[in-house]
């Protein structure tokens, strides 16, 4: 069952490592089915050499598994939380990536300080607070899902944010598809390594309130003019 998604998934893995986001088996992509019963992910820590789509599980939103000989990604609890809470989000990506992870680490969010940044997120990429201890000691998984649906919460557009850094941990991007999810981890690596030396250059750089707008509404909404008709 739902083939298609796992072919889309288990490419979208690869992709992470084609990327250099992802070394030995950090991280992890998912997505669910356009019901919303049913989420494919790719199974805990086996190798990228050789995965292929036979090897992506089957959970329903309980985090049964349905279809596949492997255990899921034991982030899965975060994974399902994501899609319980937040309808909005049809595919997940979580990576260690360097420039990312550096600033989840440092728990600061990444300010918007260039077009770059904001061709794809509409103000600061979010740094979620950090896991208390008993978060830490029980479900540890699913409440790392929680702190992050709590700032999703607080933003008007989901689709405005398409990642987050978890403070001390790293970030979870989304998307549409799978390979667009992968493809904001990209983006959100990119701006991220960007900001950093963008502050060490200029500590109390900023970017016009006008040229944030300008540049994410040019591509995003309805009055989005960017590429081709
Ligand atoms: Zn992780």
């Amino acid at each position: 069952m739902l083939d298609e998604l796992k072919e889309l998934v288990c490419q979208a893995n690869l992709e992470l490592v084609r990327q250099g986001l992802v070394i030995y088996t950090w991280g992890n992509v998912s997505a669910i089915d356009t019901k919303r019963q049913y989420v494919v992910i790719k199974p805990s820590g086996v190798s990228y050499t050789g995965m292929s789509p036979q090897d992506m599980v089957i959970v329903n939103l309980d985090g049964e598994v349905v279809e596949g000989e492997l255990l899921p990604s034991s982030d899965l609890p975060t994974h399902l939380e994501l899609y319980r809470q937040c309808p909005n989000i049809h595919s997940i990506a979580h990576t260690h990536s360097r420039w990312a992870t550096s600033w989840a680490q440092a728990a600061r969010s990444i300010p918007a300080l260039g077009t770059t940044h904001a061709d794809y997120f509409y103000g600061d990429v979010p740094c979620s607070r950090a896991l208390t201890s008993d978060e830490i000691n029980k479900n540890y998984e699913l409440n790392t899902g929680k702190v992050i649906a709590e700032v999703l919460h607080k933003q008007e557009d989901v689709n405005a944010v398409p990642g987050i850094l978890v403070a001390n941990h790293g970030p979870f991007t989304w998307g549409i598809t799978p390979s667009e999810a992968v493809y904001h981890s990209v983006v959100l690596e990119t701006i991220a390594e960007m900001a950093y030396h963008t502050l060490v250059l200029n500590p109390t750089a900023k970017l016009n309130q006008d040229l944030l707008d300008k540049h994410y509404h040019r591509k995003h909404g309805k009055s989005a003019y960017y590429g081709q008709k």
